[in-house]
């Protein structure tokens, strides 16, 4: 075990690895004018049993509650996989184990081939889902962020008694996992902000414990630009921890700093690659360019219970090249764009094929 934490940092959460690997991608884009996304994100609801104070899905949730039907999504997914869409990410928008038809999203994707990620705060996880889970996912992520049951309960507004609820189902699908065989990784979400950045080092001390595989720290941004008094005691909080303890869980922790500095930085790039890469598609059909924007009538696409998620996409990469990203609300993307800006414009001698990266985007 190395003291810090440099050396156990995540690939998965480096925005320029991910970045480089668009690359060719987008050069297709730019000279052809089609390019299937290299994911998909899917809220297949926006029901949710928690109530985040940092939610950014919240006013959405209030205004209707939707269930992505099926039926049209089975479609989606079909019709995504013959463009050659070759990952999905569920996540929400609201909880997608509360989904009804959850089971079958997930069998007909690894059916299809998906490659496929998933963000659920594990409350919901009987013992048939986490089998499914187990099964079809390439990886996994519980939204903890909290490490007791009190913060916990504060953060979701839920009962403390849900804390141990989740933690209990995070140990059954690592136990299930290597029962099963199977070679999801299990990761743990942290979202840094006001009432948990002091719960930081105690989060990966309980990851540890879980023998969780990671842990995914990321400023709160749901409720806009983050506070600066608070940055800067989240960052000299991140920069103690670094310092004084040992940890063999992977993190990308020592990323942190960089990451909420890129938030907070204006924009420097011309084009919002993110926005021709990984669509959403909310739990009311409505296809949007990236997550910051569902929910935005302006930059809602089509909607894929209408008319085809390849038409509509075709006709968003027609024209995604005239978003004005300097219009957009800060977002967490800044490194990415920074960098797929720079390596189209020949600024960075890079080999895409070199760089290892286990997430989507
Ligand atoms: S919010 Fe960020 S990711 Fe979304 S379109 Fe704007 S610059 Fe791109």
């Amino acid at each position: 075990m190395s003291r810090g934490i440099e050396k156990s940092t995540l690939s998965f959460y480096d925005q320029q690895a991910k970045a480089f690997r668009q690359i060719p991608r987008l050069r297709i884009l730019l000279q052809s004018n089609f390019a299937a996304p290299c994911m998909l994100e899917i809220h297949p609801t926006n029901r949710c049993d928690f109530a985040c104070w940092f939610c950014r899905y919240e006013q959405f949730r209030k205004e209707k509650s939707f269930d992505l039907p099926f039926s049209p999504l089975r479609q989606t997914l079909e019709q995504s996989r013959r463009i050659d869409v070759a990952s999905m990410l569920i996540s929400g928008g609201g909880e997608p184990l509360v989904y009804p038809w959850i089971s079958e999203l997930l069998a007909v994707s690894s059916t299809l081939g998906f490659r496929i990620g998933l963000i659920t705060n594990g409350h919901n996880m009987p013992r048939g889902i986490q089998e499914l889970v187990v099964e079809t996912c390439d990886w996994v992520r519980i939204s903890l962020d909290a490490s007791n049951a009190e913060t916990f309960s504060r953060i979701k507004r839920v009962h403390t008694s849900a804390f141990s609820r989740v933690l209990q189902n995070i140990r059954s699908l690592i136990k299930l996992r290597s029962e099963l065989n199977c070679r999801v990784t299990v990761g743990l979400g942290f979202l840094v902000g006001q009432f948990n950045f002091r719960e930081m080092a105690d989060v990966l001390r309980l990851a540890e414990q879980l023998q969780a595989d990671n842990v995914q720290f990321r400023m709160a941004e749901g409720q806009g630009t983050p506070n600066p008094e608070i940055v800067r005691q989240i960052c000299s909080t991140t920069r103690s921890i670094l310092e004084s303890c040992e940890f063999s869980v992977k993190t990308n922790l020592a990323q942190l700093p960089d990451r909420i500095d890129s938030i907070l930085e204006s924009r420097r790039y011309r084009l919002c690659c993110v926005s021709a890469s990984a669509p959403v598609i909310a739990a009311d059909g409505s296809v949007y360019p990236c997550c910051v924007h569902v929910g935005n009538p302006s930059l809602r696409l089509g909607n894929m219970i209408e008319k085809s998620f390849p038409d509509i996409w075709r006709e968003w990469v027609g024209r995604w090249m005239k978003l004005e990203a300097i219009n957009c609300p800060p977002c967490s993307y800044n490194k990415f764009n920074e960098t797929a800006n720079a390596a189209l414009n020949n600024d960075y001698h890079f080999a895409s094929a070199a760089i290892a990266t286990d997430d989507f985007i």
